[in-house]
């Protein structure tokens, strides 16, 4: 009868071992699993961060070539064009020293809002650095690029911005270059918007200016 009660007792202790085992096995689990999604998480985060700009939000330089230099491959496989347009905010250091560094932070953050509205689910806008911007339009032609470009001048020239100086507007000037018309690659294409925004800087700003326009006719710059 010892032996038996003996036995009877070890077996309930073990099975209430057994038990509180099992529970500190769940509550282990459900830690692990509370990090690991702490984790992916932060993984998200930190993934997101890498390819944005700390300022305004958009894509940053670095992921910009990454995206170009995809988007030009995809062009070249199913030989649809796609066209880049080089912005470049008028007289910006003038706003700057007029207004400060503060003031004109927030005129970017309000422009680059402004430039990410509304765009299509593949289209990339990036800041390039400073006051200048990228918009990569895949499946679009130069001329159609050039047309938009100019919508978008008109917006952005008839948008008042708010800043603690009182409301103000900001112009910008655009170049426009296609891949594969205007260029070869993703640096020759960055490089050809590039030399058209330059001729609108020439030409006045707060314009557009094609590529092949600039370089065959010597055209103005289209306001
Ligand atoms: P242009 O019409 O020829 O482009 O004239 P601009 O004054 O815009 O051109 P410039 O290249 O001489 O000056 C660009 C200015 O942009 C210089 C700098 O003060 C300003 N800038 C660049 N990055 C930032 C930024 O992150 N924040 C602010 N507030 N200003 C910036
Ligand atoms: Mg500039
Ligand atoms: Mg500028």
């Amino acid at each position: 009868y010892r032996l038996s009660e003996e036995n009877r007792h070890l077996i309930a202790t073990l099975s209430s071992k057994n038990q509180t085992l099992l529970e500190m096995n769940r509550e282990l689990e459900a830690k692990i699993h509370a990090r690991t999604h702490e984790l992916a998480e932060a993984n998200t985060r930190l993934a997101q961060l890498a390819v944005t700009d700390g300022l305004t939000g958009l894509y940053n330089h670095r992921h910009l070539h990454e995206r170009l230099a995809l988007e030009c491959e995809r062009s070249a496989r199913n030989g649809l064009p796609l066209s880049l347009l080089m912005i470049d905010v008028d007289h910006f250091k003038f706003y700057n020293d007029h207004h400060g560094h503060p003031a004109g932070d927030e005129v970017l953050r309000q422009l680059a809002r402004l430039l990410g509205e509304g765009r299509r689910a593949n289209d990339v806008v990036a800041r390039y650095g400073g006051e200048e911007f990228v918009l990569v339009l895949p499946d679009t032609d130069g001329e159609g690029a050039e047309l938009f470009a100019s919508k978008l001048r008109e917006e952005v020239a008839a948008q008042t911005m708010t800043a603690e100086q009182g409301p103000f507007q900001v112009t910008i000037s655009m170049g426009v270059a296609e891949y594969p018309q205007d260029s070869r690659d993703p640096s020759e294409l960055i490089e050809r918007a590039d030399q058209a925004l330059y001729r609108c800087k020439r030409g006045g700003r707060n314009c557009v200016m094609r590529w092949s326009k600039a370089r065959t006719t010597g055209e103005r710059p289209a306001a």
